[in-house]
């Protein structure tokens, strides 16, 4: 399950039907940057927010757009009921026109001379490729069956093909809709190509290299067509990712590094002999995910109730290659990390009732995938991202301090002249819009996340403590 599906919702396809569960805002714990605009400012502001994902997309547009719109894995663009009660007039207007199967056959090879790309290709610990995907390019996205069917779709999504639908999808959803005489208006879009082609191929790719070489061309075709709707240096935009990424173990083993892939199944069958020997027999362990061992129900309790047992567990769990340490839950919530910086990074991304019991963080350069590579640790290749803003009110420079992606919407929201809750607002860094204190209203906002390398996860996390990927 992800942090936006929706059982109560039903999706709502642009295209074949679909069997995909219902997608919605309903477990979102904050307001988001959209909603406060459209419920503070006269008349309400435009929203429209698009990406690959729904999980992405729905964050970004928050409760009420005019449009969020996300590509299903079984081959249509969709929304929701949650939404929309069917589809978006604009928004269909676009994908009829620009049906995704016209790009099956279609090959994407490198943008610029093989001289320009760094690092080898294949990249160094490449897993066997998926769906049918080359190792190296040219890349023909195609299908084993010869027709578009879900392996091409997977292709599809990995190639820089997407992201330009995207960006071209956004401009004229925003130009139907009135961006060009109304503002200010909201723009959101997360580029979810990099995160997908970064699992499968690593970030030392080429792959990954031409994914931002071409998002670069098309977040220049993206501001052309916003100087066209709405007018040179009359928006903001505010790009950041929501996570980096490691390297593949085996480049870093290469490297000299102590690195590696961690055994989910070691690590279960570790708990579980460490559970049978003190609390008895029986399955102990529900699930291990994103960083938690999920216990069957009573089974914490149980291990609360017995020092000595999680004092084991513990110590059993230290033992697997690659554990660096283990935290449960009750230190989670405590939160007492003073001075203990992996400790309140644990605890910040900890939410009782939905994380799991038992957190195990791994060693540097340690994953825990079958893909080439992930993301999800705290350390600096998962979480150092760009914060950028850029256009209207911001004020030109390179600010060398520490700034996180959850300073984006409270500086768009400052420009927009609407405040946000205070834990949001306190995080706003005045010293991005322009110095001479007439700050700019921006007839648009552009909040744009692209899952580029080095980064944290806070686009799905700013209402969303629930699941990245
Ligand atoms: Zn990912």
């Amino acid at each position: 399950m992800t942090c936006t599906e929706d059982s109560h919702a039903t999706i709502v396809s642009y295209g074949k039907p679909l069997t995909s569960t219902g997608e919605s805002a309903a477990r979102m714990q904050l307001t988001t940057l959209a909603d406060e605009i459209r419920s503070q400012l006269s008349p309400p502001p435009h929203v429209i927010a698009f990406s690959l994902k729904p999980r992405a997309a729905i964050p970004l547009g928050g409760r009420r757009p005019d449009a969020v719109t996300w590509f299903d894995d079984a081959g249509a663009w969709a929304t929701s009921t949650a939404f929309a009660a069917g589809p978006v007039a604009s928004v269909a207007e676009y994908i009829n026109a620009h049906p995704v199967d016209k790009d099956f056959g279609r090959t994407w090879d490198r943008a610029l001379p093989l001289n320009r790309y760094l690092y080898e290709s294949p990249a160094i610990g490449l897993h066997p490729a998926k769906d049918g995907m080359t190792p190296t390019f040219p890349h023909v996205l195609t299908s084993p069956s010869g027709l578009p069917d879900q392996s091409f779709y997977d292709q599809w999504q990995s190639s820089p093909f997407a992201d330009e639908y995207l960006a071209s999808m956004a401009l004229h959803v925003a130009e139907k809709i009135g961006y060009s005489t109304t503002g200010p208006n909201f723009i959101g879009i997360s580029f979810s190509t990099f995160d997908k082609l970064s699992h499968d191929y690593s970030p030392f790719s080429h792959e990954a290299q031409d994914v931002l070489i071409r998002l670069d061309r098309t977040l220049g075709d993206l501001f052309a067509g916003l100087d066209r709707i709405v007018g040179p240096g009359a928006y903001t935009v505010a790009l950041t990712a929501d996570h980096g990424v490691a390297p593949p173990p085996e480049r870093s083993i290469q490297q000299g590094f102590d690195a590696g892939r961690i055994s989910v199944q070691q690590l279960i069958a570790r708990a579980e002999e460490s559970m049978t020997k003190t609390l008895g027999a029986g399955t102990h362990v529900s699930q291990f995910a994103h960083d938690y061992l999920y216990l069957e129900p009573g089974v914490y309790e149980g291990l609360q109730a017995n020092p000595t047992a999680m004092r084991t567990l513990v110590a059993d769990l230290k033992t697997v290659p690659g554990v660096l340490r283990v935290i449960t839950r009750d230190e989670l919530a405590a939160n007492h990390f003073e001075g203990d910086a992996a400790g309140r990074q644990s605890a910040l991304s900890f939410f009782e009732g939905r994380s799991g019991d038992i957190m195990i963080l791994f060693k540097p350069y340690w994953i825990e995938s079958l893909n080439t590579t992930t993301h999800g640790s705290g350390y600096q290749y998962d979480t150092h991202v760009p914060v950028i803003f850029m256009g209207a009110g911001i004020a030109k420079g390179e600010y060398l301090m520490r700034v996180s992606p959850t300073d984006v919407a409270p500086t768009l929201a400052f420009l927009a002249g609407v405040t946000l809750p205070a834990a949001v607002a306190a995080a706003m860094r005045r010293s991005a819009s322009s110095s001479d204190g007439t700050l700019a209203i921006a007839p648009s906002l552009v909040q744009l996340t692209a899952a580029a390398a080095f980064a944290n996860r806070s686009v799905c996390s700013i209402g969303q403590p629930l699941r990245y990927a």
